[in-house]
């Protein structure tokens, strides 16, 4: 099957498990990972509408947006959108910097310090970073993500500051075929969303749960993903 096939068995795939747990198909966005994918792949996505875009490291998501905004309007077709770019992979500190000039969302935030460089290179740039908080919910079968346990108090301190916007939460569910498994990890990130958004932290803007890659995007949506980020399963496997 080739990229267009891919494109359109993903997004039924999307609708099929919104449908399945009566969710609105609409609610839920599909992040196209790009990682190892061509260039004149990830044009071609462009041009067949898709909007969001993700790179997993900063030296890739630097490359690939430099790349894009040199073409006219991003590489966007006559008419349609811009691509939106997203960092979803670990951060390190020293990358922060690009990583906030060059993303709209950090979906990988895991520490407090991390946040607040973020916070400070984002004030000093005069604008807005949408970021989520990864969490753990896998335990020890991760070595990213805030532990459940410090997730609330993390997403408080996060709330605080005046240049990023907590929007969500995100999650990777442990490199396994066991859906319940993978099920498990999901519910416990929507578990951790609701009780975060009762106590009304993070406020209008808490809105996502980043859960779902190729594996287990259905499973993710399913349970309540409104981001899945899908590498593999449009690109194919690609040199590692
Ligand atoms: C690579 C990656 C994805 C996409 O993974 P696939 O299995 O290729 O769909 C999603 N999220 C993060 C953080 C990744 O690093």
């Amino acid at each position: 099957m080739e990229l267009q096939g891919r494109y359109r068995q993903v997004r039924d795939n999307i609708a099929a498990a919104a449908r399945k747990s009566r969710r609105d198909p609409r609610e839920i966005t599909l992040v196209a990972v790009t990682k190892n994918a061509p260039d004149d792949q990830v044009k071609a996505l462009l041009e067949m509408g898709q909007v969001h875009f993700a790179e997993s490291k900063v030296q890739q998501l630097q490359t690939r947006v430099e790349t894009f905004n040199a073409m006219d309007r991003g590489g966007a077709p006559p008419g349609g959108a811009p691509p939106i770019w997203h960092m979803v992979g670990h951060l390190q500190r020293n990358k922060v910097k690009p990583a906030t000039q060059l993303a709209q969302y950090i979906h990988s935030v895991d520490s407090l310090r991390l946040s607040e460089e973020i916070q400070m290179l984002a004030d000093r740039m005069e604008k807005v970073v949408q970021i989520m908080m990864e969490v753990n919910t896998s335990g020890e079968a991760r070595k990213f993500g805030v532990a459940v346990g410090a997730a609330q108090h993390l997403a408080e301190q996060i709330d605080t500051m005046e240049s990023v916007h907590l929007v969500g939460l995100m999650t990777m569910a442990p490199k396994t075929r066991d859906v319940e498994t993978q099920r498990r990890c999901f519910i416990r990130l929507r578990e951790i969303f609701e009780e975060i958004r009762f106590r009304k932290i993070g406020g209008n803007h808490f809105v996502h749960l980043s859960m779902g890659m190729s594996q287990d995007y259905a499973v993710a949506v399913e349970e309540g993903a409104t981001m899945v980020r899908v590498g593999t399963a449009l690109f194919g496997e690609g040199p590692e």
